[in-house]
């Protein structure tokens, strides 16, 4: 190990581990810093995506729902199973497995790019010094050029529901629980929370989610969120809006839970309440008195447009700065800053960032709401397709949803993209492109899609904005 880098990363999640990927493959010396403990004590690159969010939360769901498939819909396409079982133990082995494979990965990653890979805790010293402890605790004091900080985000913990590892747990907890709960409990009914809520529900607990607001979703398009809670209840998920939790206490191997709603306070009493009401900035051991790196008030890293701290050369990407606490986000930001260092071009289009819930069905955006639109005051259109009208979802016995697309009147661009039904987040991605090359409702009305696919859902939304659909009726 030498002691002097080009750029060295605090932080090896999806923001950082990129960040040092691009500044290797730019021909730059780099080093990336990662503290990350699994429960076994054992260190792995990834961050949260890789160990405790991403990665196997979609393990999880796929599991899951291959049960739920195969107990409920298999029998209309004539497949009959008698007495299906599941072994949680197996699922928990193959996420696992998953889980290591793609953090391994990471290692040869990094052997390819160049990175050195250093374990440990990195604090940022005054100067562009970093502080290296390693994971037996030896310090040392490495010199940088740049320094990128990715250090990332942690559970938002709840005052008066500490988490004990067994009852009350957090959504890492949810990832590993070795049996099903008989009465699961959920606070915040978030992506995260509806996420490992139906993991849960489709293995079989009875899940409760309480939700503090009045509203479900509300940074989704509010048609896309109506059509999810009406999904999610016709599940047997039981959502309860306006459900604030003052505190959460464990006895006896069961949770009483108390929360105030609009006929004042209740109480419900689960086997697991998972906590998840959100994440926080990680900061904390980051950054050493006067390295002059401001925090704002809520705990992020302050950053401008292009990641930079405003001290120079320290840069600051993923989670632990603004804008949505996405993988996909960090990783563009960290891929931005490891070019512009290198002099290249490099920028983010926060406009952008898709967003996916990965539940069944699955939810995918892109671009404003038509709530936002119309609180813009500029004239706009919309066009739904719903997937009932579509062949390839009919042949799917995936009907449930729509595509809704927002274009303005004026010029026609497109303004936003909402999808719930199948393979959402998949689908949402020739938006995204769409969206970045500026493109119209008509650029899309005039693109060949092949037949039959769930895209032609977007092509048909795309159309019946201009009261041009083909496979369905224009209203
Ligand atoms: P992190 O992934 O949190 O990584 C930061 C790393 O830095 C960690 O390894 C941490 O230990 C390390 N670190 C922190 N401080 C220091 C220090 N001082 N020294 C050394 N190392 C340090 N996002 C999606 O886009 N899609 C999804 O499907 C999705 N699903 C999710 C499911 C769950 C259950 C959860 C919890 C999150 C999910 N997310 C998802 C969010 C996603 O995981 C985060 O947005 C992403 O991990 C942020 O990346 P990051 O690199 O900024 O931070
Ligand atoms: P997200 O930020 O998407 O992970 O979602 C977290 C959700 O938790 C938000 O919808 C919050 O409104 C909700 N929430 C936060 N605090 C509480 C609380 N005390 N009781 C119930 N829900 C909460």
């Amino acid at each position: 190990m030498t002691d002097t880098y080009d750029v060295i990363v605090i932080g090896g999640g999806p923001a950082g581990y990129p960040a040092a990927i691009r500044a290797g493959q730019n021909g730059l010396t780099v080093a990336c810093i990662d503290e990350w403990k699994n429960l076994d004590g054992s260190h792995a690159f990834g961050g949260t995506c890789l160990n405790a969010g991403c990665i196997p939360s979609k393990a999880l769901l796929e599991s899951s729902e291959l049960l739920y498939r195969a107990r409920e819909e298999f029998a209309v396409h004539g497949i009959k199973l008698a007495g299906i079982e599941f072994d949680v133990a197996q699922m928990q082995k193959r996420k696992a497995g998953i889980v290591k494979a793609s953090t391994q990965g990471i290692l040869a990653l990094f052997k390819a790019a160049k990175v050195v890979g250093l374990p440990g805790h990195g604090r940022l010293l005054p100067g562009r010094e970093v502080e290296y402890t390693d994971t037996a605790g030896k310090k040392a004091v490495l010199k940088a050029k740049h320094v990128v900080l990715a250090s990332g985000s942690v559970p938002t913990p709840l005052r008066n529901a500490a988490l004990n590892g067994r009852e009350i747990i957090d959504s890492w907890g949810a990832l590993e629980l070795g049996s099903v709960p008989k009465r699961l409990g959920v606070i915040g009914a978030g992506v995260i929370g509806l996420e490992l809520g139906s993991v849960w529900r489709r293995l079989g607990s009875e899940v409760v989610m309480l939700e503090a607001l009045d509203s479900f979703l509300p940074m989704a398009d509010q048609q896309v969120s109506k059509e999810a809670l009406r999904a999610f209840k016709k599940q047997g998920i039981d959502i309860r809006l306006g459900a604030k939790v003052s505190g959460a206490v464990a006895k006896d191997g069961a949770v009483e839970v108390s929360y105030a709603d609009a006929k004042g306070t209740q109480t419900l009493t689960v086997d697991r309440l998972v906590v998840a009401i959100g994440r926080r900035p990680q900061t904390l051991g980051l950054l050493a008195d006067g390295t002059g790196v401001a925090l704002d008030a809520r705990g992020f890293i302050q950053v401008d447009q292009e990641c930079r701290t405003g001290v120079e050369n320290v840069w600051a990407v993923g989670d632990c700065v603004r804008g949505p606490m996405l993988a996909h986000k960090g990783k563009e930001e960290g891929v931005m800053v490891a070019d512009l260092i290198a002099g290249h071009h490099g920028e983010v289009n926060y406009k952008t960032v898709p967003s996916v819930i990965y539940t069944a069905p699955e939810i995918a955006w892109v671009g404003e709401t038509e709530e936002q639109v119309k609180a813009g005051g500029r004239p706009y259109k919309t066009g739904v397709f719903p997937f009932l009208a579509s062949g390839r979802a009919r042949a799917m016995e995936a009907t449930q949803g729509f595509v809704k697309l927002i274009a303005a009147i004026d010029d026609d661009e497109i303004l936003g993209v909402h999808i719930i039904g199948p393979l959402a987040g998949e689908l949402i991605a020739e938006a995204v492109l769409a969206m970045e090359y500026s493109a119209s409702s008509e650029d899309l009305q005039r693109t060949i899609h092949a037949h039959p696919t769930l895209s032609e859902a977007l092509h048909e939304a795309a159309l019946a904005a201009d009261k041009k659909a083909i496979d369905f009726p224009n209203r």
